[in-house]
């Protein structure tokens, strides 16, 4: 799996990025891209340090096995290039139609105003998707709650998404 540049990140997460700033800039001084790779992307209220936490308003997790594609059809969709119906009546992402109609356009809230992260670090991706999740902020009921079949108790985030020392603690998947 490629590896991305870490922005001073002490864990395997990318960002978080405002949306607006990450946009404005991603020529003249870029930050990373998203890897063509599996993992996880996280949408936040707020910015956060090392991991996603329960202060950072997090409203949506989304996984896929390329996250660059995914993220940009979540970018699309999040900021009004989606449908006019409602009911999940997506393009291609349901999160960011779910995102444009039920969260942004009642809450007036701006799109770029929110927080873009995104990990391809993790050890289990299941375990990581499910303790995010518990981390909603915002129900769109778009992201199932589920758990890891193969951990109990799921794998700390930190230890689950964790670089350096972390990573020699526990065996390579
Ligand atoms: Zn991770
Ligand atoms: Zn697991």
């Amino acid at each position: 799996m490629r590896k991305t540049a870490l922005n001073g990140s002490r864990t395997g997460w990318v960002g978080p990025y405002q949306i607006s700033s990450y946009l404005a800039n991603a020529v003249r001084d870029p930050s990373p891209r998203p890897p063509e790779a599996p993992g996880l992307y996280v949408l936040s209220e707020r910015p956060w340090h090392d991991l996603p936490d329960d202060t950072c308003g997090l409203i949506y997790v989304g996984r896929a096995a390329y996250i660059r594609y995914r993220i940009g059809q979540l970018l699309c969709e999040m900021c009004g290039f989606t449908s006019d119906t409602i009911d999940d009546d997506a393009y291609g992402h349901r999160g960011g139609h779910a995102i444009w109609h039920r969260y942004c356009l009642p809450g007036k809230v701006e799109p770029l105003s929110l927080y873009i992260a995104w990990c391809s670090d993790c050890r289990c991706l299941d375990c990581a998707e499910a303790g995010l999740v518990q981390m909603l902020k915002v129900r769109l009921n778009v992201t199932p709650l589920y758990f890891c079949s193969r951990h109990r108790p799921a794998l700390d985030l930190a230890l689950n998404c964790g670089r350096g020392t972390l990573r020699r603690l526990l065996p390579a998947r």
